[in-house]
């Protein structure tokens, strides 16, 4: 019998589950004439907005240019430092160095992986004027410990949320407790479109003028730039496509969530650390991480049997040839040694999961017969 690969996301499913409602959006942009920063992006962004209970939203060309546009908005380039963890996405370091700025790499909490707070401050210097809190996985870094830190020290705190879309910090929609949050539409992230997409947010007036020139040229309503930006602008496909999604947002999140307390009931007693889930905060399960000393032979065993497990990260940021630095940074190494994501999608059949977890349960006996 040929099994199909299972892979760890699946945006097709996704599609196919909502294919009418998405064909009938494609359609209408095309028919539309308008392709770009119209009527769709912005009622995305307005119901985005709405989404997360913050009074701007801004569409832009994926998550990575959201950073960028976050960082220049709040005047941070050439020389100033931005405190961010190793243990993250290439694009959260990428765009501290497209703005000029340099990367301050800290910690993670074992547990959690999201930047450890007890780091923050010591990492600071008279050059740093940002931190980047990345809500790893799909769960909340410590943000309210954080946002302290970066009051005290009159720091920006900037949200990385794209993993992170609907997930909450004692109940508030993570991206609107720091100064800006980003967005990434990647189509395997919770909230995914059928190309590149981002966003970002926040509650200062000023602010979201500034990064809706950003996006465009530094144009002001007249066409006359105010100052140099780029070009980063969300289409109106993306846009439409996001906006039907948007609705059912929620409720893949639930069955992520479903999907993740089936695998740490069923993986629990096996000699492997499943996720914990932060008290006040909300986990959406962007991805399900599981920590073995046996991570490499797992994976290998589970691909021997049609399921591609993930490894996200295997190469800390500050250990690639772009950004390395001599820093010492323990939690982070061995997380990067012993992380594995296992399939996870909303859409993902029942059968699949219960397969997963016999495999590994077998691998697991095996070992103990060893
Ligand atoms: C995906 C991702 C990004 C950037 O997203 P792109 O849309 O691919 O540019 C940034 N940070 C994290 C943590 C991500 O996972």
């Amino acid at each position: 019998m040929q099994i199909d690969m299972i892979t760890c996301a699946n945006p097709l499913a996704q599609y196919m589950e909502y294919k009418k409602r998405i064909d009938a959006a494609v359609s209408g942009v095309l028919a539309s004439g308008r392709y770009i920063l119209g009527d769709e992006v912005k009622a995305f962004e307005q119901e985005l907005a709405v989404y997360l209970d913050v009074p701007y939203a801004i569409g832009c060309g994926s998550g990575t240019d959201a950073l960028v546009l976050a960082l220049r908005a709040l005047d941070i380039g050439t020389g100033d430092e931005v405190i961010v963890p190793s243990h993250t996405a290439v694009p959260t370091v990428a765009a501290i160095a497209i703005v000029g700025a340099i990367p301050r790499f800290v910690d993670i909490e074992p547990g959690f992986f999201t930047i450890d707070p007890a780091c923050i401050e010591v990492a600071c210097s008279a050059n740093t004027k940002a931190i980047i809190a990345v809500h790893l996985y799909g769960q909340s870094a410590a943000i309210g410990d954080i946002a302290d830190i970066a009051r005290r020290h009159n720091l920006y705190l900037i949200e990385d949320c794209a993993q992170a879309i609907g997930a909450t910090y004692q109940g508030k929609k993570l991206g609107t407790i720091g100064d800006i949050g980003c967005f990434s539409f990647f189509p395997t992230k919770n909230l995914g479109a059928i190309g590149d997409g981002g966003a970002i947010v926040c509650k200062d007036q000023l602010l979201a003028t500034r990064i809706n020139r950003l996006r465009q040229y530094g144009w002001n309503n007249d066409r006359i730039s105010e100052e140099p930006g780029i070009n980063s602008r969300l289409d109106e496909l993306q846009a439409a496509v996001l906006r039907v999604k948007l609705e059912f947002l929620d409720n893949a999140n639930k069955q992520r969530k479903h999907l993740a307390d089936i695998y740490s009931q069923s993986l629990g007693q096996l000699p492997l650390s499943i996720p914990i889930e932060r008290a006040e905060a909300e986990h959406v399960y962007h991805l399900y991480v599981v920590q073995t000393g046996y991570r490499d032979t797992l994976i290998e065993f589970l691909k021997e049997h049609s399921v591609n497990a993930g490894i996200h990260y295997a190469t800390p940021i500050h250990k690639m040839p772009a950004f390395k630095r001599e820093v010492a940074l323990p939690a982070t190494e061995k997380a990067a040694a012993m992380v594995l994501s296992l399939p996870l999608y909303p859409g993902m059949e029942m059968e699949s999961q219960k397969y997963i977890i016999k495999l590994i349960h077998t691998f697991f006996e095996n070992k103990l017969l060893e």
